[in-house]
């Protein structure tokens, strides 16, 4: 737990969110921003600041995190038509949020990159 971290705050619960998904080991909620449809973050209670600090003696630790990305994808009706999984990691990647996590982005076509052209129109 980071005191001054928006996405601790948000697993404590002291920052409202829209949370789609937890267990006891991630969270997942709406993105404030969606660049897409379907635009959630799925993040670990644990407070580690990027996939680069991910704990690499314990494989699980990760694969928990992606394995709810995929229950999310599967509640929000996007497990068929697809979607994409982001994790932006450092600065050259544009992390805004220093708390690790995942995004899973879809429920409408956004190729590589998402660019959220259903809600922009
Ligand atoms: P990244 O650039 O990968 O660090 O993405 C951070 C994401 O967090 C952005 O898509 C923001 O829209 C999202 N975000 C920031 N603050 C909040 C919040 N309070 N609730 C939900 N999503 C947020
Ligand atoms: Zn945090």
């Amino acid at each position: 737990m980071a005191e001054d971290c928006i996405f601790c705050r948000i697993v404590r619960g002291d920052v409202p969110s829209t949370r789609v998904y937890e267990d006891d080991h991630a969270v997942a909620f709406r993105d404030i921003n969606p660049r897409a449809l379907v635009h959630v973050l799925v993040v670990p209670r644990e407070h580690v600041r990027s996939v680069a600090e991910a704990p690499a003696d314990d494989p699980a630790w990760l694969g928990r995190l992606f394995l709810a990305a995929n229950q999310v994808a599967e509640w929000e009706g996007i497990r068929q038509s697809g979607y994409r999984l982001v994790v932006n990691t450092g600065p050259d990647a544009g992390m805004e949020v220093p708390h690790l996590h995942i995004h899973v982005i879809g429920g409408e076509p956004t190729g590589w990159f998402a660019r959220g052209a259903s809600l922009r129109r």
